[in-house]
């Protein structure tokens, strides 16, 4: 993957220029996407997007090239990472970290610590599916990753080749997913730390889809929300791919009592996710207002960053 500078990370364009569309949650090979930090850009620009966040699962290796592809095809861009923090089942909660910096020695220890929960879970699901006569290996999944971040979709992808499965979905239905025989959790940070090591790494912290939160009532979410909040939580994912318009409407709502700012994506995750276009979530664009606030508010928690730097 292209090494870039740290000055690269942001290209702003003055507020004046802001107009149109952004993708602010997507994957790429550096985690469990189909494709490299490049080719989404690529496909960010062909897709008329003005700005761009790239926010893997556990890592920011994909965000170097990511900067390098947007400065050279004129687009903004922001590095990100999703943290999957402690949260009780059946629900699941993503922080996502914007503007976090990747020489920073906090988040190099971070992402060290969050793939060491990977490699302490991986193999438990592996021998667990050869005892159910599923012949997989730590190789074969490896190979598949091809040096990325070791998530379970690429092991559902073996699984599918392999005819053990007829689809991704039934790989999780079946084996892998949460509530299957072959599901094991990984260690995780709890909210308080996702959210001081994001901060800590110089990033701001967002609450990703809260609709997989699965609470149950109003109530409940905006206590979940508001002790977040109390940790340090910035802004909260409005639109995503899960969220229909009458969610996207109660969780602006829910952001504009709270006072935290509100961030858009699809959670596109390349063939993985077959039905999700890159810059759409259920339809409806991220606008680009969304990522200004972000970077208005990255940078009034940085103090002025010398890594900001005029479009050239
Ligand atoms: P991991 O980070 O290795 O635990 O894998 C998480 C990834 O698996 C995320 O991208 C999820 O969207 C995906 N995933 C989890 N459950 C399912 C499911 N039931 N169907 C399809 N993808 C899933
Ligand atoms: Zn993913
Ligand atoms: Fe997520
Ligand atoms: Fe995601």
């Amino acid at each position: 993957m292209a090494r870039t500078t740290t000055r690269a990370f942001f290209v702003l364009q003055s507020p004046t220029m802001s107009t149109g569309f952004v993708e602010l949650h997507c994957h790429s090979t550096a985690s469990d996407g189909t494709l490299t930090p490049t080719q989404v850009v690529e496909l960010a620009k062909r897709s008329n997007l003005t700005a761009l966040a790239l926010t893997d699962h556990d890592t920011v290796a994909g965000v170097g090239e990511a900067a390098s592809a947007a400065m050279s095809l004129g687009i903004n861009f922001i590095p990100g990472i999703e943290i999957s923090a402690e949260y009780p089942s059946p629900g699941t909660m993503h922080i996502l970290g914007y503007g976090v910096d990747p020489e920073n020695p906090k988040l190099k220890r971070l992402t060290e610590e969050l793939i060491a929960g990977r490699d302490n879970r991986n193999p438990r699901i592996v021998a667990k599916l050869n005892e159910m006569g599923v012949a997989v290996t730590m190789k074969e999944w490896e190979d598949e990753a091809k040096g990325s971040v070791l998530g379970r979709p690429h092991l559902a992808a073996i699984l599918y080749r392999k005819g053990y499965v007829s689809s991704i979905k039934q790989a999780f239905d079946k084996y892998i997913g949460q509530g299957a025989p072959a599901y094991f959790d990984k260690e995780r940070l709890t909210p308080r730390q996702a959210i001081e090591r994001i901060r800590e790494s110089g990033g701001v912290p967002v609450l990703a889809h809260p609709f997989q939160l699965r609470t149950t009532n109003d109530g409940e979410l905006q206590r979940v929300v508001k002790d977040l909040l109390d940790l340090g939580l910035v802004g909260l994912e409005v639109i995503h791919s899960d969220h229909d318009a009458t969610l996207v409407e109660k969780y602006t709502q829910l952001a504009k009592r709270l006072g935290l700012i509100t961030t858009g994506g699809s959670d596109f995750h390349g063939s993985n996710k077959p039905n999700i276009e890159l810059g759409v979530a259920r339809g409806r664009r991220v606008p680009r207002e969304f990522y200004d606030r972000l970077v208005e508010k990255h940078q009034a928690l940085q103090g002025r960053s010398s890594k900001m730097q005029p479009t050239p």
